[in-house]
């Protein structure tokens, strides 16, 4: 018999798609289990994009989602700056990703203000990270703003090989100003939670703990253990960001252990 699944959520970068290519089969996949009535739910540590580019580009690769189907690190950077009451944010990320922290008031990053921001939100800047940025960053924490991080990845996966992310940033200015970020992308329990709370509500609880709820991604840590803290099944792809290296733990730790996310079709339907 095939396991229930009541709410599949799945990581994008070197789990569906590496550098705006789908990977072999997985768009037919997901159209299968979405007809077969799983439902589906990306989340994505990306931040040099937004959200509606994003659903653009997975409609343009063959998959029409509702535009809720996806959530970022940057949509939950909003909620929480805002739940928090800090609207006045100095953005380390780049411009392509703005539009999703509306209606917050944003700081350059480079910007030489009078009035320090209440915050400094950190993602990825990639090659346009320099030391004037960091630096200013670093004075508004020592001056009292408070740090969030969108996501602390070590690396992702691009062709040529690895790339440095946000998260050795995140990691140099928490260590400069001695303040720990507030993490709101995965691994955090709560941007999984959130994600599960929206899709299945009332029924949340119950989902949880009879293991229907899923977290298929390619990167162990941050996917995988993130999503099982708290208490969803994490599902490893060796696509991506995957290593051998990772073989040994991913074996002992994840739930599952696929070589690619075209798998899943077996394993549900
Ligand atoms: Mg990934």
């Amino acid at each position: 018999m095939k396991p229930p699944c009541s709410l599949l959520l799945l990581d994008l970068d070197g789990t569906v798609y590496t550098d705006g290519k789908a990977l072999p089969g997985v768009i037919d996949c997901l159209e299968h289990l979405r007809a077969a009535g799983v439902p589906l739910l990306f989340l994505s540590n990306t931040t040099t994009k937004s959200a509606a580019v994003i659903h653009r580009a997975l409609g343009e690769m063959g998959l029409a989602l509702p535009r809720e189907s996806i959530r970022t690190a940057t949509l939950a950077a909003r909620d929480t700056l805002l739940e928090k009451g800090l609207r006045r944010v100095r953005a380390l990320l780049r411009t392509e990703a703005h539009a999703d922290l509306a209606p917050l008031e944003l700081v350059e990053a480079d910007a030489e203000v009078e009035e320090r921001p209440e915050a400094v939100l950190v993602g990825d800047m990639g090659a346009a990270w320099n030391y004037r940025m960091l630096d200013l960053a670093f004075r508004d924490l020592m001056a009292g703003s408070r740090l969030v991080a969108c996501q602390r990845n070590r690396y992702f996966q691009q062709e040529g090989g690895l790339k440095l992310d946000a998260g050795p940033f995140v990691r140099l200015l928490e260590d400069a100003a001695d303040q720990q970020a507030l993490l709101v992308g995965k691994p955090a329990s709560a941007f999984f939670l959130a994600a599960a709370r929206g899709a299945l509500g009332k029924e949340t609880r119950r989902a949880l703990s009879a293991g229907e709820v899923y977290m298929v991604g390619d990167d162990l840590e941050n996917d995988v253990l993130g999503a099982q803290a708290c208490g969803i099944r994490g599902v490893q792809v060796r696509t991506g960001k995957f290593r051998p290296a990772d073989e040994d733990r991913a074996q002992r730790e994840a739930h599952l252990v696929l070589d690619s996310l075209t798998d899943l079709k077996r394993h549900f339907t």
